[in-house]
C-alpha cells in the first residue's frame, strides 16, 4: 500500500530530480522551445515543497489531499505551459484518489489514468503529439495491470527518447513544423524524471 508518506517523498524526489536536471531540461527547451522548462519546474517544485511543509501542508494527511495541493502550487507558481499541465496531473490524479489514508498500487494506476487523461483533455494533445504525453501515457499502461514503478520508468525513458523524430503537434514546438523534427521533447523528459521519482519514493530504486 502506498500512505501518505509515500506521496510525500515522490514530490521531494520529483523537486530534487528537476533541480538536478534543471540545466539539460532547459537545454533540452533551447531549440524547440523558449530555454525556460528546466527553471519553470524547478520553480514549481520548489513552491510545491515550500506549500507542504506550511500548516496548510500539514493538514494534507491524505495521499490526495497531498496531490492536490501539490497541483494547486504547480498551476499557480509555474507561469510556462507545464504548470497547468503537471498541476492538473497531479490535482487530477488527487482527486481521483479520494480520501483514502493509503491506496493501493491499482487504486494508484487507475488515478493516475484519469489525471492522464485529464492533461490530454486540457491540452488537445495525444500520444504521438511530442509532448510530455508521449511518457506520461506509456507509464501508466505499463502500471496499469500491476506492472511495477521500474517497468514504468523504462516505459517513460523509451516513450521520452521515442519523441526525437517526431513533428510535434502541440505547444511552442509546434510553431516550428518540420524543425521541432530531430530534437527531444523537454516536457517528455521531465516527465520521465516524475516517473523515476516514484521508484526513489518507493526506496531502493537506482538513479535519483
Ligand atoms: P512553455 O512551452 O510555455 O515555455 P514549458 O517550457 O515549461 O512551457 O513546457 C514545455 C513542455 O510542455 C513541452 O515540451 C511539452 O511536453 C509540454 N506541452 C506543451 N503544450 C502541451 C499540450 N498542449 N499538451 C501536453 N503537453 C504540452
Ligand atoms: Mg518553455
Amino acid at each position: 500500500m502506498l500512505d501518505t508518506e509515500f506521496f510525500r517523498r515522490w514530490l521531494r524526489a520529483a523537486d530534487a530530480a528537476v533541480t538536478r536536471e534543471a540545466d539539460r531540461l532547459t537545454a533540452l527547451d533551447s531549440p524547440i522551445g523558449d530555454a525556460d522548462h528546466g527553471s519553470n519546474l524547478r520553480r514549481g517544485f520548489h513552491a510545491v515543497l515550500e506549500a507542504l511543509d506550511s500548516p496548510e501542508g500539514a493538514a494534507a494527511t491524505t495521499p490526495g489531499a497531498v496531490l492536490v495541493l501539490a497541483g494547486r502550487r504547480l498551476i499557480s507558481s509555474v507561469g510556462g505551459a507545464s504548470g497547468p499541465l503537471y498541476g492538473t496531473l497531479l490535482r487530477r490524479t488527487g482527486k481521483a484518489l479520494g480520501d483514502a489514508p493509503e491506496v493501493s498500487r491499482d487504486a494508484f494506476a487507475s488515478a493516475l489514468h484519469t489525471g492522464v487523461e485529464a492533461v490530454a483533455a486540457l491540452g488537445g494533445a495525444a500520444r504521438g503529439d511530442k509532448t510530455m504525453l508521449d511518457a506520461l501515457v506509456p507509464a501508466v499502461e505499463a502500471l496499469t495491470g500491476g506492472g511495477t514503478f521500474a517497468a514504468a520508468r523504462a516505459a517513460a525513458d523509451t516513450g521520452a527518447e521515442a519523441t526525437i523524430p517526431l513533428l510535434a503537434r502541440k505547444g511552442r514546438a509546434s510553431y516550428l513544423g518540420e524543425r521541432s523534427i530531430g530534437h527531444q521533447d523537454p516536457g517528455a523528459t521531465s516527465s520521465a524524471l516524475l516517473v523515476a521519482a516514484l521508484g526513489t519514493a518507493q526506496g531502493g530504486g537506482p538513479g535519483e
